[in-house]
């Protein structure tokens, strides 16, 4: 189990009733139930019994539920926790401010980013001018980059900010890289076949902030609180507060479906990265951020309440060359994509992100 030590107030999951456990089901597999949002489901995977597994017959088999998740949803529920930053005033907020799309590192403000799957910046800037993004995010890198420092804030500031923060990164880099390790098993790989193709921390850990806004804010044309994208790198990790929002489209159906937050768990994903490297065997699954619902405060006007999540967006290293997985490619089943390097991919998707 991850423990983030809580710097400022620990956030408090309440007991969420999980909807995929709220009816009897009759089919016995998860492509069946996937197949109808009655039905559709977020498999939850206790990820202990691959650590502790004393054979490869029993890895294995932790390691084809998890390949069948991200084939068939591209979300699976593991079994975490979760801090905050955003108590912090907005003056210490802005000296941490994210300037540089190759960085990617510091605070990002309210309604300048605004995720979305369209590549080109002219479009991006006037989705961006329609429907900001209401969030407000803390971007933290590898500490040890040759370029790139993180923006830290003083240790009188937030205590233990720093250290808590460096210490839950490598947390996550350890989860990613046993969860990578399950995925191989999976593909039919061996093991270690990603091992040193993501040994680097290439990753990005962001503190999600969602304040409170009016609901009237959140029900124009094209307004989320983030909106439906997609992620670039291999996997993300989402370590959910108990308002939740998340919700990931069906891929059978293309309607969304909640991903109702879980007490202990971590929601993980497939990235574009992972889903291009297993030839599209793995599925990159668009998902958003909704508005939970509203808190009256007179006749006409609601307040949504504030949420706050940690994702920890997990990459290869930046110079590993993603090229289709051999386990994942025949003379039926082609190679869709050319070579690419995660940089590459990433600072376009990023530079296109941002304004
Ligand atoms: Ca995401």
């Amino acid at each position: 189990m991850l423990v983030l030590r809580p710097f400022i107030r620990q956030v408090v999951f309440r007991a969420a009733r999980p909807h995929f456990i709220a009816a009897p089901r009759y089919s016995s597999t998860l492509a069946e139930d996937v197949r109808s949002d009655s039905t559709f489901r977020i498999p939850l995977i206790d990820f202990a019994a691959y650590k502790q597994a004393t054979s490869l017959a029993e890895k294995r088999r932790i390691a084809d539920d998890i390949v069948n998740g991200f084939k068939e949803v591209g979300f699976v529920y593991l079994t975490g926790h979760s801090a905050e930053f955003f108590q912090l005033p907005e003056e210490t907020k802005a000296r941490l401010a994210w300037d540089d799309p190759k960085a990617n590192r510091g605070y990002v403000q309210v309604g300048r980013e605004r995720v979305s799957n369209a590549l080109d910046a002219a479009e991006i800037a006037s989705l961006r001018a329609k429907a900001p993004d209401t969030k407000e995010s803390m971007e933290i890198g590898r500490e040890n980059h040759p370029t790139f420092s993180n923006k830290w804030p003083q240790e009188t500031e937030v205590p233990e900010f720093k250290q808590t923060m460096l210490h839950f990164f490598q947390t996550c880099h350890e989860v990613h890289t046993m969860v990578m390790k399950s995925i191989a098993l999976g593909l039919d790989l061996p093991e270690d076949f990603f091992d040193n193709k993501i040994d680097r921390q290439d990753h990005n850990l962001r503190l999600l902030s969602y304040p409170p806004i009016r609901t009237s804010l959140l029900l124009g044309d094209g307004q989320a609180r983030a909106g439906s994208h997609t992620d670039y790198g291999t996997l993300t990790l989402l370590f959910q507060d108990s308002i939740g929002g998340l919700e990931v489209q069906n891929p059978h159906t293309e309607h969304y479906q909640p991903a109702s937050p879980i007490p202990g768990t971590i929601v993980i994903n497939a990235g574009d990265l992972l889903a291009r490297w297993s030839n599209n065997v793995l599925r990159s699954t668009l998902h958003r951020v909704v508005a939970p619902p509203a808190i009256k405060v007179n006749a006409t006007e609601g307040m949504t309440p504030a949420r706050q999540s940690i994702a920890f967006f997990c990459n290869p290293n930046f110079d590993a060359i993603i090229e289709s997985l051999p386990s994942c490619t025949s003379t039926s089943n082609p190679s869709k994509y050319p070579p690419i390097t995660t940089e590459q991919y990433i600072v376009g998707r990023l530079a296109a992100t941002y304004s």
